[in-house]
């Protein structure tokens, strides 16, 4: 049978959504309820995806269905296109699957022309309202259609109040509005070269065809990226008769919704405007209306409206957000949905709504978006005084919550002046490991370079710190401790704030308030716990994050770097000592310095965590990150081994390498230097020991993850380094231990030899950041440079390092998973890469049979709720 195409609105229902669009889908759905809706038709998104498959043309098919439907909509009207008597006027707007509020177009009065707009004004005796239509029309149509700027239309629309000595829109008589429109015409001629078209279904189809071609423009582009919303989805048009809410005080338009968008609150919430139409509401042209003021003008209309909207929220047992027109009395809906609401409220409206018993305990688990609650879990600019502020650049909001202090340039300044009560935000041009301490300091970092997944997004991610990373628009000056943007010049010292959330960054120091976890989020939390299947984990590598995370729910960790421990004041000269030197013992005697201290850190993060699982990965990145670079340093590490400097550069040069991240890291290092395995096997297990003497009702079983394996020789030999160190540090202590020793999957020769591998490994945990660095053939920390080429080509819809690559990387993962499981049932599996905290990529995580995810501490939280969505969804399938 042949495609339809084309869905009456009695013909659709809300769960059509995929192919009439939201919008389209709740038409037809309240069609069905018996409510007041102009009659119209949906042409769906796959006519779109059609559209854009027969090279950016409507082919003969969807042409013939669409002419169809404008036959039957006559029917059902009573009314024809560009008839004298009674003649047709609809709206097109666009209507996705999900909303996407603002990214594309409508059209309204469609139909008109000069002769028909005579009609109306001679038969309703309204003249000023037929021209308003007119010339509303002329405006959109050529907005949308042919992309002449609104801002003519404007000019014009003011140049007419000014001479006519008026201030608002509704004061031009008809006249002037019979005037604007030839105005508006010959504006159009000028820019086009052809006259305005006069025909109605010419002016129909070339409407149509701008919402298709809408779905493609950069704005929503932007957007869908933003918000996991796929390319491939395409938009539904809906042709819908026009209701007039601009016919006198008579009539109006306006929005609602059911619950305080803002708080939650159940009550009714909405503005309208009398003798206006569409937009008017929102632009803020006029002020509106509060809704409950309708109630005094047209008490009739207002209980009418209020009856609707308890209807639609039982009906769809969701806060719903609805526009409306009345026009001469008569009340219309013209959209319903669920309506977009904040963290705070979402939450608020979930638990409210158990409560009233409209829903149950896992749909309200499902209608909280995970990623909404990044906003609860950091401090936040004061919402009135952001309104008032513009911002002066934009990057990428790397790490969400709000920053605000004094500008500093270095780590080391960060640190001082912190110190001296100060607060400071610290601006480099990008940031390596060594500033790790300045950046702790710091109310936010703000980076010239890098992108999502940059050092100073990372880490600032983990902290929990704000980081806007990528504000190329600043123009650095380091060594003068200043930098420009555009003609502003910002010092050491000067007030800047910075908006995690948004990238925005502001001059002067917006107030900020604290994050506060309401009732609400610990019962959702509660719920979410429930119902999921996978553990979540976090990934922490000091005592402070490892507690914090485990306040924020974590039941592990599931990675801890240790090479942060290395950088660290009282141990950098030790570990720099044990990179220099030549022979084993010397190597030796410079590791033993850091054994206690590492042996402490560890000891603390099994304190933080309670007795909960926590996995270690061993030194992982290449050594020459750790050499001094400052000649003072080179200097002391000379006369401490007894070397010259110019011995000292020579080594450090010979640690050089092309390619650092496919050299001599990860598992190759404790291959050639099993004894910094052997010292951090000690450290492990000595700790573990301490901490369970202490808590004898903890059960401390240490994981120790081997970083970078390719080969399953590669992990044999480095489990052997450590099964012997730490049995013999276990039969030392005269103890009983358990331990495991596995290894991180993230080389893709891991993933397909993984049935080799999982014979003497205990578990698999799936470093994705390097496993999609590998995979790809691309390294991340580039990646930036190209990724907004992809966007534009439509090779990537998104970063391939934020969510998880499902396809490529995924079916990697999938293979080690049943490889591995194959020859070790009781292998278990994690993973521990940046997608660990990403909603989409939890889901197909939980889909894969994972164990656990495991997340930068903030993101928990955000863990927990999709790792339960996954496993209800999955139930429901
Ligand atoms: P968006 O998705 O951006 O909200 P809409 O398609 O909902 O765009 O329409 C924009 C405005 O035009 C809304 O205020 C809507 O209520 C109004 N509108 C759309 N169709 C009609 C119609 N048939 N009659 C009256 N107003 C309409
Ligand atoms: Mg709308
Ligand atoms: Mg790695």
């Amino acid at each position: 049978m042949a495609t339809k195409y084309v869905y009456m609105f009695t013909e659709g229902n809300a769960g059509m959504r995929n192919l009439l669009g939201g919008k389209g889908a709740n038409l037809a759905e309240m069609t069905g309820l018996g409510l007041p809706v102009p009659q119209g038709f949906t042409i769906t998104t796959e006519a779109c995806t059609q559209y854009y498959e027969d090279g950016r043309q409507i082919n003969d098919e969807i042409m013939e269905q669409i002419r169809v439907g404008i036959d039957r909509m006559e029917e059902i009207t009573g009314k024809k296109f560009g008839d004298k008597e009674n003649p047709l006027l609809v709206s097109v707007r666009s209507g996705a699957r999900a909303s996407m509020p603002g990214m594309m177009d409508t059209i309204l009065n469609l139909g008109l022309n000069e002769e028909v707009t005579e009609i109306l004004a001679a038969k309703s005796g309204n003249p000023r309202w037929a021209w308003d239509c007119y010339r509303r029309f002329i405006q959109m149509f050529s907005d949308v259609v042919m992309e002449v700027g609104k801002k003519y239309f404007e000019e014009l629309i003011d140049q007419m109040k000014h001479s006519k000595g008026v201030t608002m829109d509704t004061e031009l008589t008809a006249e002037n509005l019979k005037e604007l429109a030839n105005q508006f015409k010959a504006e159009y001629k000028a820019k086009i070269g052809e006259d305005f078209p006069d025909d109605p279904k010419v002016q129909l189809v070339e409407a149509i065809k701008a919402v298709f071609r809408s779905w493609d423009n950069p704005r929503a582009n932007v957007y869908r990226r933003d918000n996991d919303i796929p390319y491939s989805w395409g938009t539904a048009v809906n042709v819908q008769m026009m209701a007039f809410g601009n016919m006198g005080e008579t009539s109006g338009t306006g929005v609602a919704f059911t619950r305080d968008p803002a708080t939650g609150e159940k009550k009714l919430m909405g503005e309208f405007l009398l003798n206006a139409q569409g937009e008017d509401v929102v632009a803020g042209v006029r002020t509106p209306n509060p809704i409950a003021k309708l109630e005094e003008m047209m008490p009739e209309v207002y209980e009418q409206f209020v009856n609707i909207c308890s209807i639609l929220e039982n009906h769809y047992r969701d806060m719903q957000d609805m526009e409306f027109t009345i026009e001469d009395r008569h009340l219309y809906m013209l959209q319903t949905r669920n309506g977009k609401r904040t963290a705070p409220a979402a939450l608020k409206i979930a638990c409210d709504l158990v409560d009233e018993g409209m829903i149950d305990e896992k749909q309200a688990v499902l209608m909280i978006d995970p990623r909404n609650l990044d906003t609860l879990l950091h401090p936040q600019f004061d919402s009135n005084a952001l309104k008032r502020a513009i911002p002066v650049a934009k990057g990428l909001p790397a790490s969400p919550g709000a920053a605000c202090g004094q500008i500093v340039f270095t780590a080391e300044d960060a640190k001082a002046w912190k110190a001296r009560g100060k607060k400071v935000v610290l601006v480099r041009l990008e940031t390596s490991p060594e500033d790790i301490e300045g950046m702790k300091s710091a109310q936010g970092i703000i980076t010239v370079r890098g992108g999502m997944t940059s050092h100073a997004a990372v880490v600032a991610r983990g902290m929990g710190a704000c980081c806007v990373s990528g504000v190329s628009e600043i123009q650095m000056d380091e060594a003068n401790k200043k930098f420009t943007v555009g003609y502003r010049e910002f010092k050491e010292g000067d007030w800047i704030s910075a908006d995690g959330s948004t990238g925005n960054i502001y001059m002067g120091s917006i107030p900020t308030v604290d994050a506060t976890i309401a009732g609400e989020f610990g019962r959702i939390m509660g719920w979410a716990d429930k119902y999921r299947r996978m553990k979540v984990r976090t990934n922490a590598d000091t005592p402070t994050d490892a507690k914090r995370a485990h306040e924020l729910g974590a039941e592990g960790i599931g990675l801890c770097r240790t090479e942060h421990m290395f950088f660290e004041k009282d141990r950098i000269e030790a570990f720099r000592e044990m990179i220099v030197a030549d022979t084993v013992e010397e190597r030796e005697k410079a590791l033993d310095k850091i054994l206690p201290v590492q042996e402490n850190d560890f000891e603390q993060l099994y304190e933080a965590l309670e007795g909960a699982p926590v996995t270690i990965r061993f030194l992982d990145p290449p050594l020459h990150e750790f050499v001094p670079t400052e000649e003072a340093d080179i200097e002391k590490l000379a006369s401490v081994q007894h070397k010259t400097t110019g011995a000292i550069h020579s080594i450090i040069d010979a640690l050089h390498e092309f390619n650092p991240m496919m050299g001599h890291r990860g598992v190759r290092l404790a291959i050639t230097y099993p004894e910094i395995a052997r010292m951090q096997t000690k450290a492990v297990i000595r700790a573990a020991i301490n901490v369970s003497k202490r808590h004898p009702d903890w059960s401390v079983k240490p994981e120790i993850m081997v970083p970078l394996v390719g080969d399953n020789k590669e992990f044999e030999f480095a489990k052997k380094t450590i099964v012997e160190t730490a049995d013999e540090e276990i039969r030392n202590a005269g103890v009983e231990m358990g331990y495991e020793v596995g290894t991180m999957i993230e080389i893709p020769r891991a993933a397909l030899t993984a049935d080799e591998i999982a014979k003497d490994a205990d578990f698999f945990c799936f470093g994705t950041n390097d496993l999609t660095q590998m995979t790809y053939g691309f390294s991340r920390d580039d990646a930036g440079k190209f990724l907004a080429a992809y966007y534009n080509a439509k090779i990537f819809e998104n970063d391939p390092f934020a969510k998880l690559d499902q396809n490529g990387v995924g079916k990697l993962m999938d293979m080690a998973i049943k490889l591995g499981k194959s020859v070790n049932p009781t292998l278990h599996c994690g993973i521990c890469g940046e997608h660990g905290g990403d909603p989409s990529s939890i889901e197909f995580c939980d889909k894969l049979g994972l164990d656990y995810v495991s997340c930068s501490p903030f993101r928990v939280p955000i863990a927990r709720l999709a790792a339960a969505q996954a496993a209800i969804k999955a139930e429901q399938e």
